[in-house]
């Protein structure tokens, strides 16, 4: 039995939480959830948009599953997502985008890894406006040599680890010379030690361009923060949307778990949401426990009820109208019959 935070968050997450809960329960691996509220839902029960028990619930289970947090935009609270990740340094973020039969898109057997640098750059919260006045506001982006080495050394390992061919560095270092440049050297430095695995580099407006015509020729990616996040959202539409998106926030001494996708307030409440983006990353958090089959039971099961396409939220195929609960159900009944 394994003891596992539970961060069911706002807006769609609590249902898509609920479904991932469940569609783990069916492959037969059992977690003992310790729920704990963050961001909006705890500000109304407890004042306080992170309280003290999250982390301390973090700190002793290790490892997490947390559904989507609205960030009020522009004012309001810091994100409770960035702050986690700064707190317990889960400074690799990956995200996987592969291709998935049944969904409409224009790339076939895409099958990309981001790997995003999750602690650094125009994420710390260093920002401030100039005057009182608020004439201009600064926001300062810090790439250190050590967070850049650990995430490329992160993301080769991944590669060889994964049977991956080739990784690319993804940078702008001919306008952020000082930042970029040191993250691009750093990386090629860390490759020299992955003789295997070709190794090349692209600026970030050219990669946007190159992701668009022709993803295949891409394999893992590894970035800074501000263009991982884009890129991530980016490739999750070449394979489906967010809906399909998982990822995994992994550090030294803990891991959270999570949807790409946000708490998407315009769908929530309406038994609308795609629940497989929170149950893909449930599979990367079994995946991280050792939980090999049962994570691989997760993956086929969500491409079976894809592929058939008779099961599949809206965000899939606009002509169904089959919700959140009647897909989880459609995974289930997948699983249970391998
Ligand atoms: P969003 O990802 O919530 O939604 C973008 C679009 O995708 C919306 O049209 C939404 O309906 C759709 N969508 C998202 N998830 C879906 C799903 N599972 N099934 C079907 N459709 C889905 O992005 P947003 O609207 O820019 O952000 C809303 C809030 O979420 C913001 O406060 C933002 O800060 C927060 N956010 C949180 C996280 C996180 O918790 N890790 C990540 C991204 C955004």
């Amino acid at each position: 039995m394994y003891k596992i935070t539970l961060i069911p968050g706002d807006g769609i997450g609590p249902s898509i939480s609920e479904s991932t809960q469940s569609i783990i329960t069916a492959t037969g691996v059992r977690v003992d959830w310790e729920v704990q509220e963050a961001g909006i839902p705890a500000i109304e029960k407890f004042k306080d948009p992170l309280p003290p028990q999250v982390l301390d619930s973090i700190a002793r289970n290790k490892v997490a599953l947390k559904g989507p947090l609205t960030t009020p935009v522009g004012t309001g609270f810091r994100s409770i997502n960035v702050a986690l990740r700064k707190e317990f340094d889960l400074y690799i973020n990956l995200r996987p985008a592969k291709s998935m039969k049944g969904v409409k898109t224009c790339f076939r057997d895409v099958d990309l890894v981001i790997v995003r640098e999750n602690t650094e750059e125009f994420y710390s919260g260093i920002e401030h406006y100039i005057d009182a006045k608020k004439s201009a506001a600064e926001t300062i982006g810090v790439v250190t040599r050590s967070g850049s080495e650990r995430i490329a050394r992160a993301a080769f390992e991944y590669a060889r680890k994964h049977g991956r061919k080739k990784v690319t560095i993804v940078h702008k270092a001919n306008i952020l010379k000082y930042t970029g440049g040191l993250f691009l050297d750093v990386g090629k430095k860390v490759a020299e030690e992955f003789p295997e695995i070709e190794c090349n580099d692209r600026i970030i407006d050219n990669m946007s361009m190159q992701l668009v015509l022709n993803p295949n020729q891409f394999d893992v990616i590894v970035t800074t923060n501000l263009f991982g996040d884009i890129l991530s959202d980016l490739c999750s539409g070449l394979v489906g949307g967010l809906g399909l998106a998982p990822g995994a926030n992994i550090g030294y001494d803990a891991a959270i778990f999570e949807a790409v996708h946000g708490s998407a307030p315009d769908i929530a409440g309406k038994n609308l949401a795609n629940p497989c983006a929170l149950a893909l990353a449930g599979a990367l958090m079994l995946d991280h426990l050792g939980e090999l089959e049962a994570a691989g039971k997760i993956q086929r099961a969500i491409a079976d009820v894809i592929k058939e396409g008779k099961f599949v939220t809206s965000d899939l195929n606009p002509e169904q109208h089959v919700g959140t609960v009647e897909m989880t159900d459609a995974i289930i009944r997948k699983i249970e019959e391998t």
